[in-house]
């Protein structure tokens, strides 16, 4: 039996690198071999016990590779060796769910959602993707493993918020949290054709970045009063579309109380416990407004359009990706991401320590053995 190195979880907690079998694909299975992956703020709430998941499982949603190995079904279709990204969500296309538009439901209950959550995830040399033929993605030539790494979740969820809101021409829309999901948010709203965005955070770095990825106002809510400042800005109204991208009750509920009658709150938030919506914020329940949720689209149509984006230069999320590690050096990665240490947005892993050190910029500095944008 071939084995293969492995991040599982350990524990709450804990994080483990192990030896572990390598998969072998099934029919309609595919092997791909990981090139780069990322940590999700969702990995995090994992690794804290806040999301169980089964001891030993190996995590991570967010795969960059090369096919390693195709099952039975998909010669033809795919080569060896060719390079793919896999959404984080992998809706098998067939199921109840995906026939009715509901890809990320797939199977029922966020069941699309299995890499990392119900089946082993990307951090790892190799990883098994099932349904490869609704979720094999080929990148294009001209874009680096790295330029990609983003679409298998946070381009694709930011987006959708701004998808999920129905944002149109000339809205006016705010986006509360600027972290990695939230800056994607703000793209998609400056794609769908926002007039007025709004980005709200407590952290300066932060807001600085969200203008620059489209946002003509940012807030902190530590300096002033969220809501006041919000109708301030929209003649008194609230802005047609929220977009909630922390999963907090405190944004979800400036988030509600900023949409005018008639609005929409769009949640990227991951909840836990009990979400309250008071009564003056909901006008008793006769407000008008909607509130939906949203958990990334993935499927290799979806891939396909984020990756043309990016080709197509019509987004560039590079400079989210703040960190390089070797897939080795996971627990320093995680332990930066987790704490939002020195400025990190996003850190690539790359199975491969040499790729760790070849895919920095000409800015990045070397240190103990990977590499780090200063
Ligand atoms: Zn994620
Ligand atoms: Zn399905």
């Amino acid at each position: 039996m071939k084995t293969m190195k492995a991040v599982v979880f350990d524990g709450v907690n804990k994080i483990a690198i192990r030896e572990v079998p390598k998969p072998v694909p099934g029919a309609g299975e595919a092997v791909i071999r990981i090139t780069a992956t990322t940590i999700c703020g969702t990995d995090v709430h994992i690794v804290r016990g806040e999301y169980p998941v089964r001891h030993g499982l190996t995590l991570g949603h967010e795969p960059v590779g090369v096919i390693d190995d195709l099952g039975p079904g998909l010669h033809g279709e795919y080569t060896v060796g060719q390079r793919v990204i896999v959404g984080a969500i992998t809706p098998c296309g067939q199921c109840f769910y995906c026939l009715n538009a509901n890809h990320s439901q797939c199977h029922g209950g966020a069941g699309g959602w299995r890499f990392g959550n119900t089946i082993n995830g990307a951090w790892a040399q190799y990883l098994l993707v099932p349904d490869a033929r609704a979720n094999l993605a080929p990148i294009p030539d001209a874009l680096r493993d790295e330029e990609v790494l983003l679409c298998p979740d946070i381009f694709s969820t930011g987006l959708a918020g701004a998808e999920s809101g129905h944002i149109r021409v000339g809205d006016a829309v705010a986006v509360f949290a600027q972290g990695p999901i939230g800056l994607c948010a703000t793209v998609g709203a400056r794609l769908k054709g926002a007039a007025l965005i709004i980005g709200v955070d407590t952290i300066a770095e932060r807001l600085e970045i969200a203008s620059r990825f489209g946002a003509n106002v940012t807030l902190n809510p530590n300096e002033v009063d969220i809501v006041e400042a919000i109708k301030g800005l929209t003649e008194g109204r609230g802005v047609d579309v929220a977009i909630e991208a922390l999963g907090r009750q405190e944004t979800f509920e400036n988030a509600l109380r900023v949409i005018r009658p008639g609005g929409i709150l769009s949640s990227l938030g991951v909840y836990s416990g009990k979400l309250l919506a008071p009564y003056d914020a909901l006008y008793a329940g006769l407000g008008d407004q909607r509130i939906v949720t949203t958990l990334c689209p993935g499927g290799k149509e979806r891939m396909r359009r984020l990756m043309s984006m990016i080709e197509n230069r019509r987004v560039d999320l590079s400079t989210l990706i703040t960190h390089r590690f070797a897939l080795d050096d996971i627990e320093e990665a995680y332990d930066l991401f987790s704490h939002q240490s020195d400025g990190v947005l996003k850190v690539a892993l790359f199975p491969d320590r040499a790729a760790a050190g070849a895919s920095q910029r000409p800015t990045a500095e070397v240190v103990a053995g990977h590499a780090c944008m200063v």
